[in-house]
């Protein structure tokens, strides 16, 4: 079996350089910036490398229904509730991000929906939408959709990432130890109705679903669904051997081009996945390859877990509190400052490596902390 062994972004490094310090300096106040060119001024969010941040993935909740065995381990403990920001904090967050020129939120978790009142949340945000906010997203297992899909749209949402790893109900167990096939499938069904588009993630794991891709690529676009395929990545400490797991996709796209003809498009959902297009069922494959093609180029997003840190990358361990800011009573201002400052610490790229002389996690914390 062949693994990477080397460090993926020293292969970035290598190709990109920052902007230079005397550009970023003025990016990263917390004034607008003046170009030589008056009517254009920069409020964007840009790190030291020039890319906009303009995405937030807030992880509300670290707890969840299923133990699926690639991300949690079965006895996992979670945070006390006093340690978690309120839905009210994560609301005054969010804003002030969206204020600060964030366009996208996804909401995640742990499981996003088994929140208490998570819908208040979700309701308002869903009022920043076209004031400031262009799309509210979630991603989800999908066991409580059935139950809220219809007042997810009524809120503004519009597309969900439901996480389905098999077809296979027996199997579906499984991987999430505690989750209920049928429910995910009512819940997948609940959300068409209600009109929201779905798009279905599928974590690669060798020797589990590798053979059913074809079967997952029927089932997705013979629904009007979109199915993007993800490399498992080292995060957190599970029960198994990650080596055991993980599958480049590279390998997965092999053995698919001998039964369907992919077509590259240049389709982005705002997201790390690279787009496909099967000629046979006309719908959309798309692959999130952190591990096999490092994706960390064109990072447009920072992750805001359920405590109030804020991560400016997945793979890296260099985090911002502001929990603390919030819970000293720092009015708006402050908290733009503090995420300028957060942002200038944007690093170029995560560390991820799977290889047999390394078996701990690349980070410690779990996917469900940071938010997938
Ligand atoms: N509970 C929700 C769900 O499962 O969709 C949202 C949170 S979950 C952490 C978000 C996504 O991260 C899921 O699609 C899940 O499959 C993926 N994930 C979790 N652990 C992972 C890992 N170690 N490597 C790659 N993907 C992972
Ligand atoms: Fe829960 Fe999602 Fe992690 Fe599965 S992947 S254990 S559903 S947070």
């Amino acid at each position: 079996m062949a693994f990477r062994e080397v460090p993926l972004t020293q292969v970035f490094r290598s190709t990109t350089s920052p902007l230079p310090r005397e550009q970023t300096a003025s990016l990263f106040t917390n004034e607008v910036v003046s170009r030589s060119d008056a009517s254009t001024r920069e409020t964007r969010l840009l790190d030291p490398f020039g890319r906009s941040v303009s995405y937030l993935r807030v992880s509300v909740t670290d707890r969840c229904d299923f133990r699926c065995t690639y991300c949690m381990s079965e006895t996992m403990s979670f945070l006390p509730k006093m340690d978690v920001l309120t839905l009210d904090e994560l609301h005054r967050l969010c804003s002030v991000f969206i204020d600060r020129g964030v366009k996208r939120i996804r909401l995640t978790g742990g499981e996003p929906l088994v929140r208490k009142n998570i819908m208040e949340l979700v309701r308002r945000l869903g009022g920043r939408l076209d004031n400031g906010l262009e799309e509210l997203t979630i991603t989800t297992n999908g066991s409580q959709l059935s139950r809220y899909a219809g007042e997810l749209f009524d809120c503004g949402v519009r597309r969900i990432n439901v996480s389905l790893d098999t077809l296979d109900p027996e199997k579906f167990r499984r991987i999430t130890r505690w989750g209920d096939f049928t429910k995910v499938m009512e819940g997948i069904e609940a959300a068409q109705r209600a009109g929201l588009r779905i798009k279905i993630n599928t974590v690669a794991l060798k020797g589990f679903n590798e053979q059913e891709i074809p079967a997952l690529i029927d089932f997705t676009h013979g629904r009007g669904m979109d199915l993007t395929l993800i490399e498992t990545m080292p995060m957190g400490e599970i029960d198994e051997d990650r080596t055991g797991q993980y599958v480049p996709l590279s390998d997965i796209r092999t053995k698919l081009e001998q039964q369907f003809t992919l077509v590259d498009t240049t389709a982005r959902t705002g997201g790390p996945a690279r787009y496909v297009t099967v000629k046979e069922t006309g719908g959309r494959l798309g692959f999130i390859t952190p591990m096999t093609h490092n994706f960390c180029e064109s990072c447009n997003r920072v992750r805001l877990t359920c405590t109030g840190r804020l991560f400016m990358c997945l793979g890296q361990d260099d985090a911002a509190d502001f929990r603390a800011l919030l819970r000293s009573n720092a009015d708006d201002r402050q908290l733009l400052a503090a995420i300028d400052e957060a942002i200038s610490r944007k690093p170029k790229g995560h560390d991820f490596i799977i290889g047999r002389q390394n078996l701990r996690p690349a980070v410690a914390r779990h996917m469900s902390a940071t938010g997938g």
